[in-house]
């Protein structure tokens, strides 16, 4: 039985104070939940304040993003040991932001979800075709490389999450079909059944793409979706906590 997950992914938004009320709204408002796991990605600045707002509770710390060196003159980069030190349970990994304004490629990806495995992090591995990679019907080919070479070398995966993210539907309010959505889910569980056997079916893969409280209650009733990465509707504490609370019904 797979627990479902929602993690919201603040981006770049939020300053501390509103982090802090955000986080707050959120705390409060998953306190009767009871199966499942929610997560919140502030940004690196929230972090801490975040960290502390959530103590004791059921929501989990991630960050969007870390470097896959421990140490040393990297300007800029944050380490998984300074992620775990402020309180990080998960951190995601590969988000098609990443890939596409810092040039991010599946070997960095790799390099990445292995260190952080390393360090006691459950990394969110994010995968997903372009639009015109889904116009010229490459998704399937593309979503394999991506994991594959994103997991190449890791031996255990019971710590890892799989976002499935189509970069078209981040974003733009062009949420995948439930239908679209666990075509490619079902896809990438078969990936991983080849490479792990039945340790696969206990891996979650998540949805992300213009998720909101009204459209994830059909995406969730889908098998192979195992809850949502969630950016835009993540922002509000309403509109999040609908989300939990749809999922929470379902699964
Ligand atoms: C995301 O950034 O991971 C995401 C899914 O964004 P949005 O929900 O805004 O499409």
């Amino acid at each position: 039985m797979r627990e479902w997950i929602v993690a919201g992914n603040w981006k770049m938004h939020n300053t501390i104070a509103e982090s802090i009320a955000l986080a707050k709204a959120i705390k409060e408002g998953t306190t009767t939940i009871k199966n499942g796991e929610v997560v919140l990605a502030p940004p690196f600045t929230a972090l801490f304040s975040v960290g502390e707002t959530i103590k004791g509770s059921n929501v989990q710390l991630a960050a969007q993003n870390m470097f896959y060196e421990d140490k040393g003159a990297y300007t800029g980069e944050i380490s998984p040991g300074m992620l775990k030190d402020i309180g990080c349970t998960y951190v995601i990994i590969g988000h098609s932001e990443r890939r596409k304004y810092f040039h991010e490629q599946d070997q960095d990806v790799n390099l990445k979800v292995k260190k952080a495995l390393m360090a006691g992090l459950k990394p969110i591995m994010c995968v997903g075709e372009t639009d015109e990679e889904r116009v010229k019907g490459i998704t399937r080919s593309v979503v394999d490389r991506q994991v594959k070479q994103g997991l190449n070398g890791v031996e255990k995966i019971d710590n890892i999450v799989i976002a499935y993210e189509p970069v078209w539907a981040i974003g733009t309010g062009k949420v995948a079909t439930p239908a679209e959505a666990e075509e490619v889910h079902k896809f990438i569980r078969g990936i991983l059944k080849d490479l792990y056997g039945s340790m696969a079916n206990d891996i979650r893969i998540l949805y992300g793409g213009s998720v909101t409280k009204d459209n994830i209650g059909d995406l969730i009733a889908m098998e192979d979706i195992d809850g949502a990465l969630v950016g835009g509707a993540s922002l509000k504490a309403d509109g999040f906590l609908g989300i939990i609370k749809n999922i929470s019904g379902k699964k």
